[in-house]
């Protein structure tokens, strides 16, 4: 069994205008407790309780203000602008009456048991498991979201684990934004087509802003890039898993990290924001496709980039790339993108086959006599050459000296 922490975003739903003035009322107050706490040294607030803050909110929501401001976040935090009211554990309640869920929770005016919205049919198993005690639930914050209230619930649940010898290759890229294969039949392939043709409308619009000085429309504007690329990254994310769910199977993908250092890539595409390898969140797909699996019981596992897209996935053999387009000196011919993703579906325990005859012979006529690359010499090296007896059945010493005697 896997223990699986996710926060998940419950909106309040029909809420009057009364009850969001109390909520700003009561993260006015928080975030006003916590301030005053960080003006006391950390010993003062450790030795802080409830009786002695003098405040609206009750003393559930106070104490955790303390927590907050002597835990080693707190510690670090010089000045909050806003501390969202948070409610441990223990002190918030879930109901369902009919088809309505709500949430119990101290509030300024006493306990209040407010409607939450069921907006994602993802949600609707989760509150049921909360109810039964299938799912445990942890603290949640109130926060204010484009002028609308969410209670933002940290829930842990039990995942089981599924035990699987099958992988799913996972390649990233640029003309393929991902693609997924198992080590035979068909792979999955999400093209990166239409992807680079609206970065290439993202940057074009970001130098004319950045042209006319008009910054806070560039930030407003690369935040709006930033979702659209996170829309994107859940989609394939979530087809992943999907696929990788109906073949039973854990997925590798190949460790990018320190790949922009050390991938090499020309000035002109680097430039160029269709091409460039600097702008696509690899890292957020990442994160995405790692929470998903793991979520369904299944893994992600990660291997080292060298060349998953540069041997052949079915001999082994290094061979040459050019484009969408691989060639294997053997004669195999693959789609590159789809040639890595096998290789990474089958990293583990593939490797290419050494002729040992002949490897041997080779390194013998070099006259590596101490290994490859001048290897450490091994216990067969360090033995002195006379202690050596010819066995051979072909007389060397006779065939050198025909005049020796028998
Ligand atoms: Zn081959």
């Amino acid at each position: 069994m896997n223990k699986i922490t996710r926060t998940i975003k419950l909106k309040f739903v029909n809420l009057n205008r009364c009850k969001a003035q109390m909520f700003e009322q009561m993260t006015e107050e928080n975030t006003r407790i916590a301030n005053k706490l960080l003006s006391w040294p950390i010993k003062e607030r450790r030795q802080m309780t409830t009786a002695k803050i003098m405040s609206e909110l009750k003393s559930a929501l106070v104490n955790q203000v303390i927590r907050h401001t002597t835990s080693p976040t707190g510690r670090q935090t010089k000045q909050y602008k806003v501390l969202p009211v948070e409610v441990n554990n223990q002190n918030w309640k879930l109901s369902q009456k009919g088809s309505t869920y709500s949430i119990s929770f101290p509030t300024l005016k006493g306990e209040k048991r407010i409607p939450i919205e069921v907006a994602s049919p993802h949600w609707q198993p989760v509150l049921d498991g909360l109810l039964r005690g299938t799912i445990q639930g942890g603290s949640f914050k109130l926060i204010k979201h484009r002028n609308k209230w969410y209670a933002y619930l940290s829930i842990t649940e039990d995942v089981p684990e599924v035990e699987t010898e099958k992988r799913l290759g996972c390649d990233r890229g640029q003309n393929n934004l991902a693609v997924v294969a198992p080590q035979q039949g068909f792979g999955k392939f999400f093209k990166g087509h239409s992807v680079k043709h609206r970065r290439r409308y993202f940057q074009q619009r970001r130098q004319q802003l950045q042209e006319a000085k008009k910054f806070r429309a560039l930030k407003k504007w690369n935040k709006k890039e930033r979702r659209w690329m996170d829309a994107i990254n859940h989609t394939i994310s979530c087809r992943i898993v999907r696929f990788a769910e109906s073949h039973n199977a854990d997925v590798v993908i190949e460790d990018l990290e320190g790949c922009r250092n050390t991938m090499k890539q020309s000035k002109k595409s680097r430039s160029d924001s269709g091409e460039s390898r600097h702008n696509w969140s690899y890292y957020s797909l990442e994160q995405k496709l790692n929470y998903k699996l793991a979520l369904k019981g299944l893994k992600l596992i990660k291997r080292p980039a060298p060349y998953t897209s540069k041997s052949c996935s079915t001999c082994g053999v290094i061979g040459k790339r050019n484009r969408q387009d691989f060639n294997c000196p053997n004669g195999h011919y693959h789609n590159s993108d789809l040639n890595a993703s096998r290789n990474l579906s089958q990293w583990d325990g593939f490797c290419c086959q050494l002729d040992l005859q002949r490897d041997a012979s080779v390194m013998d006529s070099s006259g590596l006599t101490d290994g490859v690359f001048g290897t450490p010499p091994n216990s067969m090296n360090t033995v002195k050459q006379e202690e050596y007896i010819q066995l051979s059945l072909f007389d060397w010493a006779r065939y050198e000296n025909p005049t020796l005697s028998a």
